[in-house]
């Protein structure tokens, strides 16, 4: 999928130049001079700030910047991007993956720079990157939420998706543009990694509709090699689900480091555990950026790993990201009568018999998700 010619570009930003930060990488210039005083913040002594975008919470000290690189402190003001975006693509909105939201529409999806976390096997290292990796980088666009949502009106998007990155560290610039998405009735989702705090949360409540999250592993030391801690993923997770965001949960099996039976049937057990409606996508990871040290993800250990979900009493599971070689787990049944409601192959949706309001057309029962357009504030 090629990028989106955006229409003509914003003028210059007036922000004022920002004194040079600690480890400042030459794209970091032109992110932080459009960069905005943050919301997602507390005041600390000595003009410092904790972040509260993200379950980090860092303590930043004036002229430093967080974990994530992209938020900093000047003077006791957290600073945050916004503005730009650094790819903007229109994809099936199955492609993020959400198959219980709108299906078969276009998800206009754009991208920033940085991540809170650092994943070695990244499929989105070059712009989550950008600010730690000298080799990876892609150059920021200005935009303006209008210009981004004349975007998706003219690709016919019905969804506005941040993802590519992790949006949390950006969530004030998202809701920006989520409130002009919102004005013009299309569906707001982010794609995470899900450490995220009560604070961004309940800041993102008005706007966002839909939440799909990376479990990446149920092993806290796994975790830990990726710069993040199991329990707060878990606890991330728990509160998308408890404050009413739609929540799909997506689990990238990686040979050797997350797909074991026993680890597998644990992530299983737990999303059972707050609601056997929330969709489990298993998928399947291809070597990447610096993990390249071992193959693809078969399509059986795919399908057994899905085979797991559906023993721990999941209704909804998915495998992906091999398609045509999957049999019925590309597909949604209903989990009372068994009836196929929705056909797919890869991100392609062949058939689609459920009934507008989400009930199988066979018994009537109510399937889970959005799927419906959300009605104009
Ligand atoms: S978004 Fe997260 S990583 Fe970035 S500054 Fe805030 S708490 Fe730190």
């Amino acid at each position: 999928m090629s990028a989106i010619p955006l229409p003509s570009a914003a003028p210059p930003s007036s922000a004022s130049i920002r004194p040079p930060l600690a480890g400042q990488v030459p794209v970091a210039n032109a992110i932080d001079a459009l960069a905005q005083p943050a919301t997602l913040y507390r005041s600390l002594p000595d003009h410092a700030v904790m972040c509260t975008a993200c379950a980090h919470r860092c303590r930043i000290k004036p002229r430093a910047r967080g974990i994530c690189q992209v938020r900093f402190n000047v003077g006791g003001v957290l600073y945050a991007p916004w503005g730009y975006a650094a790819a903007i693509h229109a994809d099936p909105v199955e492609k993020k993956p959400f198959y219980h939201v709108l299906p078969g529409s276009v998800a206009l999806t754009f991208g920033m720079l940085g991540c809170n976390l650092h994943c070695d096997y990244c499929q989105n290292w070059d712009i989550s990157q950008t600010l730690r990796d000298a080799a990876a980088g892609a150059p920021p666009t200005q935009v303006t939420p209008a210009q981004m949502v004349a975007v998706a009106h003219r690709l016919g998007a019905r969804s506005l998706v941040s993802s590519y990155n992790e949006p949390l560290i950006t969530s004030e610039w998202a809701v920006d543009l989520f409130r002009a998405a919102k004005e013009a009735g299309l569906m707001c989702l982010y794609v995470s990694n899900g450490y995220a705090t009560s604070e961004v949360l309940e800041y993102l409540r008005p706007w966002l509709n839909g939440y799909k999250i990376d479990l990446k592993s149920m092993r806290d030391k796994a975790y830990r090699q990726l710069g993040a801690t199991l329990q707060h993923v878990l606890d991330g997770i728990r509160l998308v689900y408890q404050m009413g965001f739609w929540l799909e949960l997506v689990t990238l099996v990686v040979p050797g480091f997350n797909d074991s039976t026993e680890e597998l049937r644990d992530a299983a057990q737990f999303i059972r555990s707050l609601s056997p409606d929330i969709p489990w996508h298993v998928t399947a990871f291809h070597p990447d950026y610096r993990m390249t040290d071992r193959d693809h993800t078969d399509a059986r250990a795919l399908m057994r790993a899905a085979e797991i979900g559906y023993e721990e009493g999941l209704r909804y599971v998915y495998a992906g990201n091999v398609p045509g070689c999957l049999g019925r787990f590309e597909n949604t049944y209903c989990p009372r009568c068994s009836a196929v409601l929705i056909e797919r192959i890869g991100f392609r949706v062949l058939s689609n018999r459920l009934k507008a309001d989400g009930l199988c057309p066979a018994c009537g029962t109510r399937i889970a998700g959005l799927w419906q357009a959300p009605s104009r504030p």
